[in-house]
């Protein structure tokens, strides 16, 4: 996955577009994102004898990975991702935008 927890991701479709928000899980199986914020379906839910209160439950769902765009920690851009090899045969990814390492 390009994205990890703990990015700062901007959204680039959907009702959030053009919001940004901090990746909170990553589902790399399904390439999806669960966000800060981001992609909020309100729930109704009804009292269930004393243990749960009836109200209205707000609660982030992920979306996929394709409809975000990473923003670079160096220069604070919205950016593609490329990927660079170390010396010592690490992975990390690159930014695109400014060519600094972003891992
Ligand atoms: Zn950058």
């Amino acid at each position: 996955m390009k994205i990890r927890k703990g990015d700062i991701v901007l959204v680039m479709a959907g009702k959030d577009r053009g919001k940004k928000g901090k990746v909170r899980f990553a589902y790399p199986k399904d390439e999806r994102l669960l966000i800060e914020g981001i992609n909020i379906r309100k729930r109704h839910a009804r009292a269930r004898g004393t243990t749960r209160q009836a109200g209205i439950i707000e609660l982030e769902t992920p979306i996929h990975v394709s409809n975000v765009m990473l923003v670079c920690s160096k220069c604070n851009h919205p950016t593609r991702i490329g990927f660079r090899f170390l010396g010592d045969g690490r992975k990390v990814r690159l930014c695109r935008s400014c060519s600094e390492v972003i891992d």
